[in-house]
Formats: C-alpha cells, structure tokens, sequence
C-alpha cells in the first residue's frame, strides 16, 4: 500500500512538473512571440511543441522559457526564443528542405528546425556542447538531425547545396563557402558586425546564382570563432 503511495505521489509529481513546463511554453509562444508579431504556423508550432527546458543544464530548467538568451555552459548561450522564431520565420522553410546550421550550442534551434524540414545538418566547434546536443536530440528522436563537431567556416561540402542556412554566432564577414554551399533560390540568416554592440541580421538570398543581401534587426550574439585550417 505504502509503495502504491509513494509511486501514485511519483507520477502526480512528474505530471505536475511536465504540465507547468507545458503552460510556460504556451505563454511564450502567445506572449514574446504572437504578441510581437510572428505569424508563420510552422514556425509557431515548432516552438509550441519542442521542450525548451530538456535543452539546457537541469540547474536552470526553470528559467527555460524566460525572454531571454540563457548560459549553456562553455561561456556559450541558447538564444532567446523571440530571436529563434525570428531567425527560423526569415528562412521561409518548405517542408522537403535541407537546412544547414552553423552553432549547434544546446541543440535547440536544429530541433526547431528539425520540426519544420526534411533534414537539419549542423555543426558545432565546442566539443562538450556538441556531444551534449547530439545526445540530447537523440534522447528526443530527432532523426533527421545530423551533428558534426568542428569548424563551421567551411560548411558541409559533401552535404551541399542547402536550402537553407542558419548561423547562430556572429561573423564580421560571411564566410564565402557558405555562400558557395547556399542552393539556387536558398535563403541565409545570419548575424554580421564588427563590433559586438554593432551587429545586424541580415538576410542573403541566391537568385539565378546572384546574391541578394538584405539587412533585418539589431542583434547581440556570441562571435564566430575560428578552429585550427
Ligand atoms: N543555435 C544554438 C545557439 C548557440 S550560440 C542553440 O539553439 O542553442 C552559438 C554557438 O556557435 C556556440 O555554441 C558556439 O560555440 C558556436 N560556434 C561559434 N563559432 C563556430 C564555428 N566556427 N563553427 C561551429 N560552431 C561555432
């Protein structure tokens, strides 16, 4: 009887918990994304569905659906989710794209992603976030997301032409093989600025091979580092 208890108080506890991260996901998809202007559905659903919390460290689960970017670890952050639904909203995803992400960090945003396309490459250079954002995507049967840890200033050569391309930290100029690796009609986001107080995501589109540059909003993000060539 005693251990019927305890197992009953087990599972209230758990549903307890799973229903709370359930109501704060909602209130920040109505609140910091609706209410600031994000219409597109897919975009919208994704970020409804995919659990925030289980991407970021058990300490600070309860800060998860917070408006605001949130420490990971390695001095590296998961962005805020205004800037997540921005980002992946701007790209315009079709259901059979093939979408490449440079900054893996949490695994967040590629689940987002993965909700949304066909397939997700994406590639992180520090390796602890890397192996942690692989296992987590796993844990969650991701399938159709592919982890790499390495240099993203390359791109995925064997993997290429993409769709679609998401960088997620902040380069000073667009490295040139991303651009190469960006398919016909493809779409790019990514932050671009000198300075960490000047950075400005700016959109690139690949139209009859020509490409299209397009400045979008203020932004602060971690910078783009480089590994050893
Ligand atoms: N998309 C992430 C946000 C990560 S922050 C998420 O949803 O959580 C940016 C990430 O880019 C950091 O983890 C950082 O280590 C990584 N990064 C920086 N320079 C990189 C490079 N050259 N190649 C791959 N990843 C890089």
């Amino acid at each position: 009887m005693k251990t019927m208890t305890v197992l009953l108080c087990l599972i209230c506890t758990l549903s307890f918990a799973q229903d709370k991260f359930d109501k704060k996901r909602k209130r920040m998809v109505d609140t910091q994304l609706k209410l600031r202007g994000i219409t597109d559905r897919a975009t919208l659903k994704a970020m409804g569905k995919v659990p925030r919390h289980l991407f970021m460290p058990e300490a600070i689960r309860n800060w998860a659906y917070m408006d605001g970017a949130q420490p990971i670890g390695e001095g590296q952050t998961i962005s805020q989710p205004y800037i997540v639904a921005y980002m992946t909203e701007a790209l315009r995803l079709r259901k059979d794209d093939k979408v490449l992400e440079i900054g893996t960090g949490s695994g967040y945003q590629a689940a987002v992603l993965a909700e949304i396309v066909d397939s997700v490459y994406t590639i992180e250079i520090v390796e602890p976030l890397g192996i942690t954002a692989a296992k987590v995507l796993n844990d969650l049967n991701y399938d159709n997301v592919y982890t790499r840890i390495g240099d993203g200033y390359h791109g995925w050569p064997e993997q290429a032409p993409f769709d679609a391309i998401i960088v997620t930290a902040a380069v000073q100029t667009i490295p040139p093989k991303l651009l190469e690796q960006l398919a016909e009609g493809g779409r790019m986001i990514i932050p671009v600025g000198q300075t960490a107080l000047h950075r400005d995501l700016m959109l690139v589109k690949k139209k009859n091979g020509k490409l299209n540059y397009k400045k979008l909003i203020p932004v602060l993000f971690v910078p783009f580092t480089r590994g050893k060539d």
